[in-house]
């Protein structure tokens, strides 16, 4: 990322990295193939990867603080043989805090956009009887679907660290559900895109006119707003994914909204709709 903040109205939005994953597009979006990506070599690194910033957000207000999303968790540096390519380049979001002098006493509200590993990891700290919450005293959010995903035995192995990250949060009674009619606070607006996972939200974050879209999981890479067809192998649901897409999209375009991807590697941007395309558009800050 090359630039780590930004002003939204009265409010001000950093972004936390929990380190980066690293992988073989046409692994990760099974139906691309080389020659796909050659028009968006710029999205790919020099091992011709797409790199996943695993980007948290944190927003400040004059009496708010609220975290959206946690990351992938501590990394036990053990290679994990469920997900052999991932790399060990992960794990650093508490080193993030305590860079941007955060204090976890001091956030508030933490809202999750869906309940997938790479979002949910620092949600608690400790094993066994020792887990408790990173954020003591926050309120977590999740929507109640991907609440009840984790326990539904056809897709529960699409979130395999729920037990020990989400589900203890329950215990400690931190845990609300949310749905499109819920007011966090007033700034943020909760936008139903479901199919990556079947209760996915995104986050509109509003002040003073000015309005931030964090995307969360609706798409992975900034080649998929040219291609808006190309599923990840993460997407659940397909073609609900393509569906939240379009909307999303069009949301976007019509309200002029800065983007800040959460995968994404190149920082904000916002689109452009032209001929019948989406063009992704840097915005230095
Ligand atoms: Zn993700």
């Amino acid at each position: 990322m090359t630039e780590n903040k930004i002003h939204i109205g009265g409010l001000t939005l950093k972004v936390l990295t929990d380190g980066i994953l690293e992988f073989d597009p046409c692994v990760f979006f099974p139906s691309t193939n080389e020659d796909d990506w050659i028009p968006h070599k710029s999205h790919l690194n020099h091992n011709s990867n797409v790199v996943f910033e695993l980007s948290c957000y944190l927003i400040e207000s004059q009496s708010h603080t609220i975290l959206i999303d946690t990351g992938m968790g501590p990394n036990p540096n053990v290679q994990d043989p469920n997900f052999p390519e991932l790399s060990n380049a992960w794990g650093i979001f508490d080193k993030s805090l305590a860079n941007n002098h955060i204090d976890p006493k001091d956030v508030d509200h933490v809202v999750f956009t869906h309940a997938h590993r790479d979002h949910i990891g620092w949600a608690t700290i400790g094993s066994g009887d020792t887990i408790s919450p990173m954020f003591p005293n926050a309120t977590y959010w999740l929507n109640e679907k991907d609440w009840d995903a984790t326990f539904d035995e056809t897709i529960s192995n699409r979130f395999p660290n729920a037990s020990t990250k989400l589900w203890p949060l329950k215990d400690f009674d931190q845990l609300k559900f949310f749905d499109e009619s819920t007011v966090i606070v007033p700034e943020i607006t909760l936008i139903p895109s479901p199919g990556h996972s079947p209760g996915h939200y995104c986050i509109l974050v509003q002040s003073e006119g000015n309005g931030v879209l964090i995307p969360g999981d609706l798409l992975h890479n900034i080649a998929q707003f040219e291609h808006f067809e190309w599923i990840s192998r993460a997407d659940i649901e397909p073609n609900d994914t393509i569906q939240s897409r379009k909307s999303v999209f069009e949301l976007i375009v019509n309200k002029g909204l800065i983007v800040a991807g959460s995968h994404f590697a190149s920082g904000f941007g916002t689109l452009d709709y032209i001929e019948h395309q989406y063009q992704w558009r840097s915005v230095e800050l």
